[in-house]
């Protein structure tokens, strides 16, 4: 049997264990901003990102508003669940932070197939703690790291959850999510940019960032960036997306 492609790791599992679920699939876009719109009460979709960034965040405590913009951060993307539900997120909040696709199915189809798929929920709950340990791992990054090694383990970090190559970072984007000052925004990009590691595609609003040297960019990096980016995924899913196969052209 030909399996139908997907470029994201659990998506491919869950297909591979129970092909018949294509079928209740479908493609939504993820644009920029918070999402999804939905407050997620009745919403018992799954959404697996194929390609662009979910941003995470953790509320305010007793909120489900936008906290000020803190370390506590993660990044989901082509490893990874989302489900407005807070039962399997932890209570995170999302954002789009780069556009893309995800496909979309409804946990109540995918509990009612006929197939054992206790493998494949044992994999969801291993990406969900993957996020806890981001999140944890970039506060401490925030607190005993430059600002540059910062967004040089940030990038790669996106690269590792990204399919498409090269990522596609909106700057801007980017820049407001780390929510640092603007002196330390430019000094950070100025370290990588410098070096070759990186490079600004278009102007202004619309600006992208390309990892440009993907070795350089990883000298860069402080220690926080392997252990947020590569333990906790299989081997043949992090050849794919470390750039193995071709990082940034
Ligand atoms: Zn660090």
């Amino acid at each position: 049997m030909i399996l139908p492609h997907s470029s994201n790791s659990l998506m491919q599992h869950l297909l591979r264990a129970a092909p018949e679920l294509l079928s209740a699939c479908e493609r939504v876009a993820l644009k920029s901003g918070p999402w999804p719109v939905s407050d997620g009460q009745d919403d018992d979709s799954l959404y697996f990102p194929e390609t662009g960034l979910l941003a995470l965040s953790l509320p305010a405590p007793g909120t489900r508003s936008w906290t000020p913009r803190s370390a506590r951060l993660a990044l989901l993307g082509c490893h990874g669940v989302w489900s407005p539900r807070q039962a399997l997120n932890s209570d995170f909040l999302a954002e789009v932070l780069v556009p893309g696709d995800a496909m979309r199915v409804a946990e109540s189809v995918v509990r009612s197939v006929d197939v054992p798929l206790a493998k494949w929920w044992m994999q969801v709950a291993a990406s969900k703690q993957h996020l806890i340990h981001q999140m944890a791992r970039m506060a401490l990054c925030a607190h005993k790291h430059s600002p540059a090694q910062t967004l040089a383990s940030c990038l790669l970090m996106a690269q590792f959850n990204s399919a498409a190559r090269p990522l596609p970072m909106p700057m801007v984007a980017l820049r407001d999510w780390l929510g640092w000052p603007p002196d330390a925004w430019q000094s950070a990009w100025d370290a990588l940019d410098s070096q070759g590691a990186v490079v600004q595609v278009g102007q202004g609003a619309t600006a992208n960032i390309q990892i440009q040297a993907l070795d350089t960019l990883t000298g860069l990096a402080c220690a926080c960036h392997p252990m947020v980016g590569l333990d906790g995924a299989d081997k043949g899913s992090r050849d794919r997306c470390t750039g193995h196969n071709g990082p940034a052209q």
